[in-house]
């Protein structure tokens, strides 16, 4: 059962798609990434709204102590398993908000990232790049 299970996540992936802080330069390109242009439903990756039936959460942004708690809620909400990709300079460190009073970081200070995709910001290849290794990892896992 394990292995269909695996399979079927590994090919048809739900994603739900946050903006925790940023400038929303990470979350055009993503937009992007999902047009026919660069075609992420290739992938089987289907972008949906509610956590509730997310397998990954595509993360833009660094944190800002508003959006953290929402953060949280929504990861929270996702069913197990579940997997976190942050798209952005500023998901990975707080980038050019690092330091700034309403930024409490990078993603990962605040929920388990697995696949991290730098840039500022990534262009769609490099997103695809990043949810393709992100799916090639689950395969290898029983
Ligand atoms: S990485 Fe660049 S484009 Fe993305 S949110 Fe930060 S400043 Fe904006």
């Amino acid at each position: 059962m394990d292995s269909i299970r695996t399979w079927a996540r590994v090919n048809s992936p739900w994603v739900i798609h946050f903006n925790s802080g940023s400038c929303n330069g990470c979350d055009i390109e993503i937009l992007a990434t999902l047009t026919p242009r660069y075609d992420l439903e290739r992938f089987g990756v289907k972008l949906q709204g509610s956590p509730r039936h997310a397998d990954v959460l595509i993360c833009t942004g660094p944190v800002t102590r508003n959006a953290r708690d929402r953060l949280v809620r929504i990861y929270n909400q996702m069913p197990d398993p579940k997997f976190v990709v942050v798209v952005g300079s500023c998901g990975l460190s707080g980038g050019v908000f690092h330091g700034s009073y309403n930024v409490m970081g990078g993603v990962d200070e605040v929920i388990p990232v697995d696949a991290y995709v730098p840039g500022c910001p990534p262009r769609p290849e490099a997103i695809i790049h990043g949810v393709v290794a992100l799916l090639d990892s689950l395969k290898k896992k029983p």
